[in-house]
């Protein structure tokens, strides 16, 4: 059996002491280890900023893409191999400025691979400028006035483009962290898990004590996220829209758990030419000279 240590690489790590990102780190090397993925059927794509670094520091397949590219990068690896089990890793800077097309489209896409916001309010890489989750007129350490722009909720967005699975975990709850990363990834379509991440060195308004006093558990409260197949289509509407409800809380309750739950073919099982199986294992047949004449006079 695989154990989370099977997943830490020789890499130095260089995050600052006391960050979220580390809670992440551990649950991403349980989660993988509990789910018995070996390291060379997972691959990691990481963006730009602090939680970009997190492909060197899994024992896995990597890249550390470019600013908001990190889902097209693991887009095309799942085209490429569908049996590879696909997780993007990115900042609420990355994935909801620069990277917000891709976010609302990897949604409607339905690919089968996971994708964990590290959401900590800041752009920490570059000391710490409001990131678009951080709310309207809050001023973190290092911002000369308040933030002059409204946010982004990435919970709403993600539950308005389609994600098929929706969740938030806690950097420090490792425990309900690992658990969510099992469940986003055993889920067959796109998951999207938004995970609350402090960072004490420049937001010193999120912090753990201000999360202490607010988080609580969806799944303790009785909240429902799985939409049934059964055809209770009443049913259906009522937990999509409290998924909704449960998404805009903040402030003095902030949800963690599953929020929302549903299957849908995925883009994989529609697309004809990964039936025959994964295109980066199959042989690759050279066109005679015939066959591209034929080509060419039918699209040239
Ligand atoms: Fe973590 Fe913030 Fe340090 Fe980046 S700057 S490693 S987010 S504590």
């Amino acid at each position: 059996p695989l154990t989370a240590r099977d997943f830490q690489s020789s890499q130095i790590n260089d995050w600052c002491p006391g960050c979220g990102d580390h809670g992440i780190l551990r649950s991403l090397e349980n989660a993988l280890a509990s789910l018995e993925c070996s390291p060379d059927q997972v691959a990691v794509f990481g963006g730009i900023g602090c939680s970009g670094k997190t492909p060197y520091y899994l024992n896995s397949y990597g890249v550390h893409t470019l600013h908001g590219r990190l889902l097209p990068y693991a887009t095309g690896a799942k085209l490429a191999n569908p049996d590879l089990t696909v997780i993007a890793v990115g900042g609420d800077g990355d994935g909801l400025s620069i990277g917000a097309g891709h976010f609302v489209n990897a949604g409607r896409r339905n690919l089968d691979m996971t994708y964990i916001l590290f959401n900590n309010g800041v752009y920490g890489l570059t000391k710490g400028q409001a990131s678009p989750t951080l709310r309207q007129g809050e001023q973190t350490r290092s911002m000369p006035q308040g933030n002059m722009q409204t946010h982004l909720n990435p919970l709403l967005l993600a539950l308005a483009s389609g994600y098929t699975w929706v969740g938030r975990g806690y950097s420090y709850d490792v425990k309900l962290l690992t658990r969510l990363i099992v469940e986003a990834v055993r889920h067959p379509g796109i998951a999207f898990l938004d995970v609350l991440q402090p960072c004490p060195v420049y937001n010193n308004l999120q912090t753990r004590e201000w999360y202490g006093e607010r988080i609580y558990s969806l799944q303790a409260e009785g909240h429902d996220a799985v939409i049934s197949d059964a055809g209770d289509e009443e049913g259906n509407r009522k937990k999509g829209e409290e998924a909704m409800n449960r998404a805009r809380e903040w402030g003095d309750r902030i949800p963690l758990g599953v929020l929302y739950q549903t299957r849908l073919p995925t883009y994989e099982e529609q697309v004809p030419s990964l039936q025959a199986g994964p295109l980066a294992t199959r042989e690759v047949q050279p066109l005679t000279a015939d066959e591209i004449a034929s080509l060419q006079a039918e699209l040239v």
